[in-house]
């Protein structure tokens, strides 16, 4: 049967299992997202520094070349302004001079590869390229920004530097060009404007040229582009005239992309690390949490279940019960509800212990496991009550049926251990039709249903009707004005004469217990009595029974006095203390008190009777079996059990006038109870005939309306007295 709490946990792992899943899919994507912000941050500051040290090469190639132009400016300021080129390259005779310290020296130079001197006439006087005189048209050669050069030193004022550089073109590429003014160390010059000389150094950017300053200044891939070649970074030359020659350009180290480049495996390992650590945390988290739901439910089923019988309890079967009810509402079922009671389950215990008793409960837990329908819940609401709870489309019948099933089944005796013990059960039945009574209301009818079942005798089931309802409250009333006048001392007592059979004298009395209840009348205790059985009042009353007897028969010494016993009384192990306390305090002999016991609650605890019974044999008191013939007591019992004497019950004489088989029914029963050496007593008789006919039976005791109806104490000692009266008037014929 799968219980309601393993269909909740169900539900609840289904949910947890999505919550997981949804749970991990965000984590994930908060993982990529973090992986991807993170990676574009390092890709900007990757990009950040590519720009610096793209900027940083270009401060240095820039650099480079003003070096470069620097130095080749030095250099030619060396050769210009040079006393010795003054006496020689303005002298006619000086061009050996000339061509052996300007010419010559521009073969391997590392400063420049072409020297010329030239007049004011741009002629040149001297033109040499790599050590050699150079062909053709100077003119031709070079591009018109040497002339601006030129012409900006010719052009220059006595206090201006006499030189100038700058980029030039020429048929062989881009190079820097020099011009100036030669003259003395100190500036000074004797030549006529007009006769002046100038010197031209050229120095071409060769590969050979680009290739030393890469090396020199560790700028990666420098080399000379078109000036409309495309490239992030570049250092233009641009000549005198603002014409761009060309660009340098170099590889970009991108030191930033190489960083991150490196770094991004790292990066996305150490997030996938970390992301892993939160995942592994996650699921350490859920198995946790896991753990705990799956610890609460447990504890919850705990909660709800009976150790003993491993059935569910109280509590369980109102969640069950509830669920029955809440499921029957859309169904459109009928929620059957069975309260079982077993009957002698205390007794049970007190006879042989609560191992035994325990026993009994899982036995019982288990046939009935065994007889429920399917898919039925069953439930321990109590020490020994059950309850079962299902839903059917079949109103009563079908709980009808099972507790018959229940009712065979109990009806069997059972094993438990060595031992076999007899039991039955009480079934009470309630029923909510489509879920229309809830569960609190359908639990109160079936428990209601089950007391009257066990008022109107044992092993029965009983079906809820509303009529319970009044009678419930009915029978409530009367347990609260009962327990009133038994605290208020309202009960009295009313004695019946008990006759010799022979000599028809008073022998005895019997106590019976009188309610005048307010406001209603004299109630009978005959429904009083199971009143207080059931309330727990009996002790009580009984108690107050015995006391009052006793105390009342002072006056009676020649009267046996008998007191009705009930059950509820007997099965108290103390009782024995009770009847021991009151004897002596009331200072009443013990062997003038006989107590009644009637023969249900002997079938049921024959073991406790037994003990019951020969504990107040002890004390001296006389046990007396109540109403003999009226139930399903057999003579066997008076022998097992040790009776003093049996009365016959009122309905075995009621008709011995006119029926044969009565009589020899009741014949039969005197004789074999004398045959036990049991003597007898007749109740009912309230006739002249069935005294006689009792009497010639062999029944030495006659009690009935025929000898006195129960009557006030007073009216007892008024009998006695004038029995007394009447011995005394015999003893003195007698005596005369
Ligand atoms: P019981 O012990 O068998 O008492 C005899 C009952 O039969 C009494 O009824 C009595 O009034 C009635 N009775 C006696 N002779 C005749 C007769 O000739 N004809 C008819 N029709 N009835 C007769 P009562 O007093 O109503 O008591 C009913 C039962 O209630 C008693 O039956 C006894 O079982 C119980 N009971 C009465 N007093 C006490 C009590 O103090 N303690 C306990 N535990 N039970 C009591
Ligand atoms: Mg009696
Ligand atoms: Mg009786």
């Amino acid at each position: 049967m799968p219980s309601i709490f393993s269909k909740r946990s169900a539900i609840l792992g289904a949910g947890r299992h999505t919550t997981v899943a949804g749970v991990l899919f965000s984590f994930a994507v908060v993982v990529a997202v973090v992986t991807m912000m993170v990676l574009n941050a390092l890709d900007h500051v990757a990009q950040k520094s590519n720009v610096l040290d793209d900027e940083r090469s270009r401060a240095t190639v820039s650099g480079a070349l003003q070096n470069f132009v620097s130095q080749f400016c030095a250099t030619l300021n060396d050769y210009a302004a040079w006393d010795d080129a003054v006496k020689n390259v303005y002298a006619t005779d000086g061009m050996d001079w000339t061509v052996s310290n300007y010419g010559e020296a521009s073969v391997n130079s590392a400063l420049f590869d072409i020297a010329i001197v030239i007049d004011d006439d741009r002629t040149p006087i001297m033109a040499y390229r790599d050590g050699k005189p150079m062909d053709g048209s100077l003119q031709d050669f070079v591009s018109p920004a040497l002339w601006a050069l030129f012409d900006k030193v010719k052009a220059s004022g006595p206090r201006d530097v006499p030189e100038a550089s700058g980029f030039i073109g020429t048929r062989q590429g881009i190079a820097v060009a020099g011009v100036a003014l030669v003259r003395e160390k100190s500036g000074a010059l004797a030549a006529a404007e007009g006769q002046h000389r100038y010197l031209i150094f050229i120095r071409h950017l060769d590969a050979r040229k680009i290739d030393e300053i890469s090396a020199i200044y560790v700028i990666g891939g420098l080399k000379l582009v078109a000036p409309d070649f495309a490239a992030p970074y570049s250092v233009p030359l641009d000549d005198a005239l603002g014409t761009s020659l060309g660009k340098l350009i170099w590889i970009s180290r991108a030191p930033g992309d190489i960083g991150f480049a490196d770094v991004r495996g790292q990066v996305v390992e150490a997030i996938c690390l970390v992301g892993l650590f939160f995942i592994v945390l996650l699921i350490i988290g859920f198995m946790a949490g896991r753990r705990l739901k799956s610890e609460e439910i447990n504890a919850r089923e705990e909660a709800h279940r009976d150790r003993l019988s491993g059935l569910l309890n109280r509590d369980g079967l109102r969640v069950s019960v509830d669920a029955l009810v809440a499921t029957a509402k859309q169904t459109h079922h009928n929620v059957l509800l069975l309260y079982l009671d077993l009957d002698g389950f205390k007794e049970v215990n007190d006879s042989y212990g609560h191992g035994t008793g325990d026993q009994l409960i899982r036995a019982v837990a288990a046939g009935l496991r065994v007889l429920i329908p399917d898919g039925a819940v069953l439930a321990r609401i109590g020490g020994d009550e059950f309850a079962i709870a299902f839903a059917s489309r079949q109103a009563d019948a079908a709980a009808l049926q099972l507790s018959e099933h229940i009712l065979d089944f109990l009806a069997e005796p059972l094993e438990i251990g060595r031992r076999v013990v007899v039991i039955g059960a009480s079934i009470g039945i309630a029923s909510s039709a489509g879920g229309s009574v809830d569960r609190e209301e359908l639990v109160r009818r079936a428990d209601l249903a089950m007391y009257k079942a066990k008022e109107a005798g044992r092993a029965r089931m009983t079906l809820y009707n509303p009529a319970m309802d009044t009678d419930r409250e009915e029978r409530n009333a009367l347990e609260l004005d009962l327990r009133m006048a038994i605290e208020g001392g309202d009960l009295t007592l009313a004695y019946q004469p008990l006759i010799d059979a022979v000599t028809t004298e008073m022998v005895g009395v019997e106590a019976l217990v009188r309610w005048n209840r307010p406001g209603h009348g004299p109630v009978s205790p005959e429904v009083f009595i199971p009143v207080a059985e059931t309330s727990g009042l009996i002790e009580a009353l009984g108690l107050f029974v015995l006391r009052k007897a006793c105390e009342t028969a002072k006056d009676w010494p020649e009267l046996r006095i008998s007191v009705n016993v009930s059950p509820g009384q007997f099965r108290n192990p103390a009782f024995t203390d009770y009847v021991r306390y009151v004897l002596r305090q009331t200072e009443m002999e013990a062997k003038r008190i006989t107590l009644e016991v009637t023969e249900g609650y002997m079938i049921q605890n024959p073991k406790r009777t037994r003990q019951a019974i020969e504990q107040l044999k002890t004390l001296g008191v006389k046990i007396a079996l109540d109403d003999f013939g009226s139930g399903f007591s057999s003579i066997g019992y008076l022998r097992q059990f040790g009776f003093d004497r049996i009365k016959i019950d009122r309905s075995l004489v009621m008709d011995i006038q006119h029926s044969d088989s009565q009589r020899e029914m009741l014949k039969a029963t005197v004789a074999l109870a004398r045959s036990l050496d049991i003597p007898v007593t007749a109740e009912g008789i309230e006739t002249q005939e069935q005294a006689a006919t009792v009497r010639q039976f062999g029944c030495d005791t006659l009690q009935g309306f025929f000898f006195g109806r129960p009557m006030p104490a007073e009216q007892i000692t008024e009998r006695l007295l004038d029995a007394r009266a009447l011995k005394a008037g015999g003893r003195r014929i007698n005596a005369a």
